[in-house]
């Protein structure tokens, strides 16, 4: 069907949608298998009960920085909050670039892509080699011949799950002509972060999420680190008032607790290992390590292979990712995120009894 008015970068766009079956064990968006206890969502409760809901909240949530801040040992002004760290993907484009060029690798998180396109980007992707490594000097090269006005890379990779080099990192940073964002998205679950070197890299900005390790995909909280006037500049571009108070004081209230989102932390990461080494038994799978909370693997059983063991997983009702293209580097890819240890044995129970 043909709709007049709409900008070309819009029909062009594929709608982001991901397959829901209420009923079966979710294994498909990286989520956490654990909800936060009982005792911090009715504090949350509590303060939700005394907080005015007829005023609109700070345009950046002064009191959150400040309990963030101290979290992750920078300075409030470093940081800027907004409603998921994808909001933040497309207000880090709004100010530094429409209708230039955005850098990423590929295969990477396809909102990178997708929001660039939107925007009238070009995007260049500079392919990772067939074991989804990068190739430094590939990306250096394309650095300097595209020039581009903004990067973006995850670290750990999405939906690869593999940690880059810092000093790689580093090297992307000094060369580039424009901010670098390193997305941490699964950062707790690798251990691995380049905050510490905020203060001395006025390019480099890191992006976090409250969805993965701290389990609250639902509450929609996101934020970036980056140089202060960098920061600055970011702020403006967000829509006033975009942190629902809701959303505030469940962030407020889970950095209180920080013993337990380390304890979730440790049981994912376990979950994760675990999975990962019950994987590599099956002879018909291609595995790949994980520094995330999810494992991707390739399916070595011809063209189509993939597919009928994701819908034969589904009649089972376990529902995990095809993340697969056609002929690319994903091709007969699927994604597993972790889950509780219960949802995880029935999973790799039901993939015996498939690849057996
Ligand atoms: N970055 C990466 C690498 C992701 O995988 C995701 C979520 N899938 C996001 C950012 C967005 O997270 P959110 O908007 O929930 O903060």
């Amino acid at each position: 069907m043909s709709v007049p008015y709409i900008r070309k970068e819009v029909l062009s766009m594929a709608a982001y949608q991901i397959p829901i079956d209420a009923s079966a064990i979710k294994l498909n968006q990286n989520e956490s298998p654990w909800d936060v206890p009982g005792e911090i969502k009715v504090k949350i409760a509590e303060r939700f009960l005394n907080t005015p809901l007829h005023r609109y909240p700070d345009a950046q949530p002064i009191l959150l920085k400040k309990q963030l801040a101290h979290f992750l040992g920078v300075w409030p002004d470093h940081l800027v909050i907004g409603n998921g760290s994808n909001v933040l993907i497309q207000a880090m484009l709004l100010a530094f670039s429409v209708g230039r060029k955005v850098l990423t690798l590929s295969p990477s998180f396809s909102v990178y892509a997708a929001q660039s396109r939107l925007l009238s980007n070009q995007v260049i992707e500079v392919p990772l080699g067939s074991d989804f490594s990068m190739d430094i000097d590939r990306v250096k090269a394309a650095i300097e011949s595209e020039r581009p006005s903004l990067i973006f890379i995850a670290n750990p990779n999405a939906p690869t799950g593999n940690l880059w080099k810092r000093e790689d990192l580093l090297a992307i940073v000094a060369l580039a002509p424009c901010p670098v964002v390193i997305d941490e998205a699964y950062y707790p679950f690798s251990r691995t972060t380049l905050i510490g070197d905020i203060k001395c890299l006025p390019k480099l900005i890191v992006l976090r999420t409250f969805s993965k390790a701290f389990a609250m995909a639902g509450v929609r909280l996101g934020y970036l680190v980056a140089d202060i006037d960098m920061a600055i500049q970011i702020s403006k571009v967000l829509l006033p008032f975009c942190v629902p108070v809701l959303s505030q004081i469940a962030a407020e209230v889970l950095l209180e607790e920080p013993q337990w989102i380390q304890s979730h932390v440790d049981r994912v990461v376990l979950e994760r290992d675990r999975v990962y080494v019950a994987l590599c038994q099956f002879q018909s799978l291609q595995v790949y390590p994980s520094d995330a909370n999810f494992i991707l693997f390739r399916v070595l059983g011809g063209a189509g292979a993939h597919k009928e063991l994701a819908a034969r997983l589904l009649r089972k009702k376990i529902l995990i990712r095809d993340i697969s293209d056609a002929h690319g580097p994903l091709a007969n890819c699927l994604r597993v995120s972790i889950g509780s240890p219960e949802e995880n044995r029935r999973f790799l129970d039901e993939l015996g009894k498939i690849l057996r």
